[in-house]
């Protein structure tokens, strides 16, 4: 067996963003395309010791069992009664509480790391119904590349690789809370909201113009009233030739479409000194 893996956890991007309403059991119901990206922390697995540790470059996250990659691992522990214990080290890349899903795929990576490790031989479809007690994003931090999410984000169809995207994300010097920003959510506020069937057919068509028109997210509006940034960082970005520029998740990162990694590189030279956290990023699958 081995003892000691390295696993790359991509964080994700929403390109379309529709809430529905709020289910029985608290959760919003959604409909949203997914996107891995470029930006990854590295989850470093040892095996040994006696109990789970956890280490990591960044002093903003819990190194304790409030961390989500510590959840996963001792859910996986407890299910299979593994005694060993497990060294995690998280080198810290994607920006925290951005609406990135940074600690679910922490714990996407840990959860397939541990597999492997202990070659417990779970497939993809059990990995991820495990990682759904984690959090809603976990599925599709396992699943990876882009898809149609549904139900709280877990029903998930995998489309086709299409274009690669090349894009920039700012960050605002602020963190949003994805709970506050969903009780503050009115469906009934929403002027423009994704047509997702529409999104997918300008995607099967590596139609770029037409993806882009179709990129909406329902929560814009809301985050952009407790973090006016979202909305100068957008227009910003289109002053900078972005196709197309969109808050992902609950926010505040706003990516920005380019046509090329030429000119989102341009524009990422001309952003960068105003925002602290800025990256050059394309999708990932
Ligand atoms: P989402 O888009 O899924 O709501 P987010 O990107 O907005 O997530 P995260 O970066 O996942 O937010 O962090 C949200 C909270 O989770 C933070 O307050 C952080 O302390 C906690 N957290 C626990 N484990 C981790 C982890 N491994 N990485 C980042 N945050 C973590």
């Amino acid at each position: 067996m081995k003892k000691q893996l390295e696993i790359e956890a991509p964080a994700k991007i929403n390109l379309t963003l529709k809430v529905l309403g709020k289910r029985a059991d608290g959760y919003h119901e959604l409909e949203s395309i997914m996107q891995q990206i470029s930006l990854r922390d590295k989850i470093i697995l040892e095996r040994g010791g006696q109990a789970i540790k956890i280490k990591s470059n960044s002093h903003m996250i819990p190194e304790d069992e409030e961390n989500l990659a510590y959840k996963a691992a001792q859910l996986l522990y407890t299910k299979f009664s593994i005694k060993e214990g497990l060294r995690i080290y998280i080198e810290k890349n994607i920006p925290i509480g951005a609406g990135l899903a940074g600690g679910s795929t922490d714990a996407a990576a840990v959860m397939i790391g541990i597999n492997d490790l202990h070659n417990l031989g779970l497939g993809k479809n059990e990995l991820m119904e495990i990682g759904l007690n984690i959090g809603s994003d976990v599925p599709f931090c396992i699943m990876g590349g882009i898809a149609l999410a549904k139900g709280r984000g877990e029903v998930l169809t995998a489309l086709n690789k299409g274009l690669q995207l090349e894009m920039l994300l700012v960050k605002p010097d602020y963190q949003l809370s994805t709970g506050a920003v969903y009780r503050e959510f009115k469906r009934e506020r929403v002027n423009q909201s994704p047509d997702n069937k529409a999104f997918i057919e300008a995607w099967l068509k590596y139609d770029i113009i037409g993806l882009t028109q179709h990129m909406q997210n329902d929560l814009e509006t809301v985050s952009i009233k407790m973090c006016p940034d979202i909305k100068i960082i957008k227009n910003k970005l289109n002053a900078l030739g972005a196709i197309k520029s969109l808050m992902s998740g609950s926010g505040p990162s706003v990516i920005g479409v380019f046509a090329s990694y030429e000119e989102a590189r341009e524009a990422w030279e001309r952003i960068k000194g105003q925002y602290k956290e800025t990256y050059l990023i394309s999708s990932y699958n």
